[in-house]
């Protein structure tokens, strides 16, 4: 019998979960706001309590920072959030305990890097980077098949690039760093800057040509530091016009011959792709660290 799991896409407006075994066979889904740490784990307990006794494991992609270091005392911790309430919030532990199966835990987007790598457009491919641009900017790696977390874990969305201040006086919308990429590049930093949500900004639009340089700058730069085989872009700001052949376009011509891959130099719309599982790489995240959670402790 295929075991069946539960998973939870803990974001920091709202919690989606759901039970099944795998992306085709989802036989519950739910959904509610992200309230009060006791109330919001206590509804996604009793969301699987409701489908049975029988679930293998439960996997977390969860809103961050968190500490994923199992030999940490505050391992599957949400840590230092600005959200409140939430700050050092025990979410493995609150499940354990809750539940008395393994839970897999790691960041959001490690967890849809690896759903896209176990059954979306990473198959096949690695190193292999899932980016999301949205509210926030932020970035998941599998390297040799695992999320990459090393000392924290990864934080993409918050690199430094070059911002020519004549040409983009706006100072940036991070209120750690001011001008990091997703202080220049997020949805909330572009309705800023032009006064304009995303959406409402048409395609001949002067924003499209700068946010496809800082994000072609971010692509070019992880290039030279993973060298993946694969970057999925995606996000509600890659909605934009066009946006996708302009970040290629423009991390071609910022990496400028140097990085002599005929994936960079012909076939860029064969390496930068959206997501393989859509609106669903979240969810499927989670199922995929309850399955990883699962073989990891036999
Ligand atoms: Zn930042």
């Amino acid at each position: 019998m295929t075991a069946r799991y539960g998973g939870i896409e803990a974001g920091g407006t709202k919690f989606v979960c759901c039970v099944g075994a795998g992306p085709d066979d989802i036989e519950a889904e739910t959904r509610f706001p992200t309230t009060t740490p006791e109330e919001t784990l206590g509804r996604a307990v009793a969301f699987f309590r409701g489908h049975g006794t029988d679930l293998a494991a439960v996997g977390v992609a969860c809103f961050g920072p968190v500490d994923l270091d199992p030999a940490s005392a505050t391992y599957g911790h949400i840590t230092t959030t600005p959200k409140p309430g939430w700050a050092w919030t025990d979410v493995v532990g609150t499940l354990r305990a809750e539940l008395g199966v393994p839970v897999g835990f790691d960041t959001d987007v490690n967890g849809a890097a690896l759903a896209e790598v176990r059954w979306g457009a990473g198959r096949g491919r690695d190193p292999f980077v899932y980016l999301t641009v949205g509210t926030g900017v932020g970035g998941g790696a599998i390297v040799n098949g695992a999320p990459l977390h090393g000392l924290v874990h990864p934080e993409m969305g918050h690199v430094r690039l070059p911002h020519d201040r004549g040409r983009d006086p706006f100072p940036g919308s991070c209120p750690f760093h001011g001008d990091c990429l997703e202080g220049l590049a997020s949805g909330p930093a572009l309705e800023q800057r032009w006064g304009r949500p995303a959406q409402a900004l048409g395609p001949d639009h002067p924003a499209w040509a700068l946010e496809a340089e800082y994000l072609g700058g971010l692509l070019a730069d992880l290039v030279c530091v993973l060298s993946p085989q694969r970057i999925v872009l995606g996000g509600g700001v890659m909605a934009g016009p066009g946006l996708y052949a302009r970040v290629r376009r423009e991390m071609v011509r910022l990496l400028a011959g140097y990085v002599a891959s005929p994936a960079i130099l012909e076939r860029s719309d064969d390496l930068v792709v959206p997501p393989g599982l859509g609106e669903r790489s979240g969810r499927l995240g989670a199922m995929a660290l309850a399955e990883a959670a699962l073989t990891s402790t036999g």
